[in-house]
């Protein structure tokens, strides 16, 4: 048994408090699904959402969350697939009485495409709303330090001015703290267009525990995310296509179940998650064997599953 596998039965009876991986949409896309990236981080009272596809509010309604118990979402990039239940979420969350701050971030672009929806809605949130964009300029000439960004702290002190959506840009050596005990890394991946993923650490001194998952999605297998995902308990990461459509993988800038597996055996991870599966496969076994070839604790996961990571 890996520190992954527990169920709930088992962290009543520890008194635990788990990190929980609640996935809520695991597929690439296609018309009508409702199975787009989504995947919902909790540790006790703090709920990060990593993508918002499609439908996401009532999905979340679906496993048991309010949508005002969200506090961050992070976002990969600025495809459709990825980005389209943002909005909605954001509305709901408002008209749900929440006024509790919502932390975003993601890439260039996201505050604008934000500012637009909103002026066409003729809406605001009815509370404040940091947008933490990844800047790619922030970085050139500026001090390879890593810059730690307390979003928690950022927030109140800009003036609020007539809106309550606040950008800010943060470079891309930027950790981001939420809360005592959950850091973020966001770090550029590469696909047709600019793509995040990222490193979350949750380190409780209290607990004496640290857990890690990287979640990286829509890009070519790296070296990059050798290096920023070493060691972690989870990751999670693009597999769109099995090895015989590697050419598809190229063309599109993807990864194949193979490569992810690579990836996860370089980076010494504990365990790998096969993810954003190009709906084509009605069978994903061929994913999972293929990558399980190289690299023995990868699992492929279904909407609404759970993993619970002790640490
Ligand atoms: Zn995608
Ligand atoms: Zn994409």
């Amino acid at each position: 048994m890996g520190p992954w596998i527990l169920n709930e039965k088992y962290i009543r009876r520890e008194k635990m408090n788990p990190v929980v991986l609640t996935f809520l949409g695991v597929s690439g896309p296609y018309p009508g699904s409702d199975d787009l990236p989504s995947v919902l981080l909790t540790y006790g009272r703090t709920n990060i959402l990593l993508d918002a596809g499609e439908g996401i509010q009532s999905k979340l309604l679906k496993v048991g969350k309010s949508v005002t118990s969200i506090n961050a979402v992070l976002i990969t990039h600025m495809h459709g697939d990825h980005v389209l239940g943002l909005v909605p979420l954001i509305q709901s969350r408002s008209l749900a009485g929440s006024t509790t701050p919502l932390y975003l971030v993601g890439p260039e672009g996201l505050y604008e495409y934000l500012i637009c929806s909103f002026k066409n809605l003729y809406f605001e949130p009815g509370y404040k709303t940091g947008v933490f964009e990844v800047s790619p300029q922030a970085e050139e000439g500026i001090s390879k330090e890593v810059e730690i960004v307390d979003l928690v702290n950022a927030l109140p002190t800009q003036p609020a001015g007539d809106t309550p959506l606040l950008k800010f840009s943060i470079s891309k050596n930027s950790l981001l703290r939420l809360g005592n005990d959950v850091y973020v890394k966001p770090f550029e991946v590469k696909h047709s267009i600019t793509v995040l993923a990222y490193r979350i650490d949750i380190k409780s001194r209290l607990e004496g525990r640290n857990v890690s998952i990287c979640y990286v999605t829509d890009t070519l297998p790296l070296e990059e995310t050798v290096k920023e995902c070493y060691g972690v308990n989870v990751l999670i990461h693009d597999s769109t296509f099995a090895s015989d459509l590697n050419d598809k993988a190229l063309e599109y800038k993807h990864s194949t179940s193979i490569k992810a597996a690579e990836i996860a055996l370089k980076s010494h991870a504990e365990m790998l998650v096969l993810y954003h599966i190009s709906p084509r496969y009605k069978d994903k076994l061929k994913l999972l064997s293929e990558a399980r070839s190289l690299f023995e604790h990868t699992y492929i996961v279904e909407k609404y599953w759970k993993l619970y990571i002790k640490g």
